[in-house]
């Protein structure tokens, strides 16, 4: 792509609104526009993360065995009715009325209507364990929007939901969530605790959350500084209790004393075991012929929330750096004075389709701007890495690589094989 063709408002000063850094520099690197509190216009380079992350976790499923299904995002009063969310809701759950003066809601989860279709589509047990799942937007009037898309009102979720026989079946669906989620985020290089949590809204039994550590979290874990021990604080403070007290105490599993970390949750997993299918009467047939409630489970990824996430965990003075894995784009090359010199548009443009065929994703800077301000741009939006096409070719043929992370190197043009070489370790 030709950085002078795409939608990229970059800007020097973060807008007074934004608080974090994460919002500040997706303002800053033109990655998306708000449209009202909590709603965002996500602009291509935001996209493209956005679909790199959703990617990931789609892969993953698919390969969990999960079965992929897109829900309505609006929803009737008489599903929610039946679990009696609709009045347990509050104000979070955003009401609206179609021209038939009928009820519908905007849909903040869908257990009820995964449900629903379960129930009209499930006969035995043979047919099951099901897990099924949707990457789609849903709407929350959450009471602070902030942060951005951190905590948007509406915002894009990975949600599934499984349906077992049995609380072992269930078991078993419950722990290869927890295994795929760990998969997506060491795939994003991400750095992360599981903790044990509070069920809250949802219900159920037993849950965990995953947080990404970093210091803008929203929430508090304790964490051993031994063990893979993490248990949200919510859960470990007793009335008037301070969080700092806990600092230094024994950690619950026995293992090392307790740290207090700041985390951003990105991912939930419960075990809700009969609530819901109970509520709504979602019975199959078990081995000996008899009607049997389902036990369910519930798996959600906050898909946009990640992208904050790793913008959190992944940044300098000078903008974001992206993991690999979700960058916007592998390789930035910038072509100082790409308008004026012909030997160098046409080595540019060269290499540039050299790339892409490769497989790469490949941006060329042939704005009129210079250095300062074509790098300035590339480490703000934080692609891997540059590749400077500018005096060093016209007296010898040469590129410097400059990577993200700080490594730089000069090549001679012509020298693929390195400059993919000094890539693959960044
Ligand atoms: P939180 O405690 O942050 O409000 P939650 O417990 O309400 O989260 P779930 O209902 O479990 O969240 O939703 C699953 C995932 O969706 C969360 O782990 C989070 O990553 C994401 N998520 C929830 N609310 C928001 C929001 N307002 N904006 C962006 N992502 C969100
Ligand atoms: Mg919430």
């Amino acid at each position: 792509m030709l950085l002078s063709k795409i939608l990229l408002p970059t800007l020097k000063d973060a807008p007074q609104e934004a608080e974090v850094i994460s919002h500040k520099l997706m303002l800053r690197a033109g990655m998306i526009r708000k449209v009202a509190s909590g709603i965002y216009t996500w602009l291509p380079m935001g996209l493209k993360v956005l679909r790199k992350i959703e990617n990931i976790v789609r892969e993953e499923m698919d390969a969990s065995g999960a079965q992929e299904v897109f829900m309505p995002m609006v929803q009737p009063r008489e599903l929610w009715e039946e679990t009696k969310r609709w009045d347990k809701m509050g104000p979070e759950l955003l009401r609206i009325k179609d021209r038939h003066d009928r009820d519908f809601c905007l849909g903040p989860t869908h257990e009820e209507v995964i449900t629903d279709v379960i129930r009209s589509t499930v006969k035995s047990y043979k047919e099951l364990p099901l897990n099924i799942y949707q990457i789609q937007t849903k709407f929350r009037d959450e009471v602070r929007p902030r942060y951005g898309i951190m905590r948007g009102r509406e915002f894009l979720m990975k949600d599934s939901y499984s349906f077992n026989m049995d609380e072992e079946s269930l078991q078993e669906t419950y722990l290869t969530m927890r295994d795929t989620y760990k998969k997506v985020l060491e795939r994003m290089d991400l750095e992360y605790k599981i903790s044990a949590a509070d069920s809250g809204a949802i219900g159920g039994d037993s849950s965990e959350e995953f947080h990404i550590l970093a210091d803008n979290g929203e929430d508090t874990i304790a964490v051993s500084d031994t063990s893979e021990f993490a248990i949200n604080t919510e859960l470990l403070l007793k009335d008037g209790e301070d969080i700092k007290s806990l600092e230094g105490k024994p950690s619950p599993d026995g293992k090392g004393t307790i740290q207090i970390k700041k985390g951003i949750e990105v991912g939930h997993i419960f075990k809700l075991g009969e609530i819901y299918a109970d509520a709504m009467k979602a019975n199959v047939l078990n081995n000996e012929g008899k009607a049997s409630t389902l036990f369910m489970g519930c798996y959600g990824i906050g898909v946009s929330r990640l992208v904050a996430a790793a913008i959190e965990q992944n940044n300098d003075e000078k903008g974001i750096i992206w993991p690999h894995s979700i960058a916007p784009y592998d390789i930035n090359i910038i072509a100082i004075g790409y308008d004026k010199n012909k030997e160098i548009a046409s080595a540019s443009n060269q290499l540039y389709l050299q790339l892409k065929e490769m497989g790469y994703e490949v941006l060329l800077d042939d704005r009129k701007d210079g250095y300062g301000t074509k790098i300035k741009d590339s480490e703000l939006i934080g692609i891997p890495l540059n590749i400077i096409i500018g005096k060093q070719f016209i007296e010898n043929k040469e590129v410097e690589l400059k990577s993200r992370s700080g490594e730089s190197s000069i090549n001679s043009i012509a020298d693929i094989e390195t400059i993919l070489e000094f890539f693959k370790d960044k």
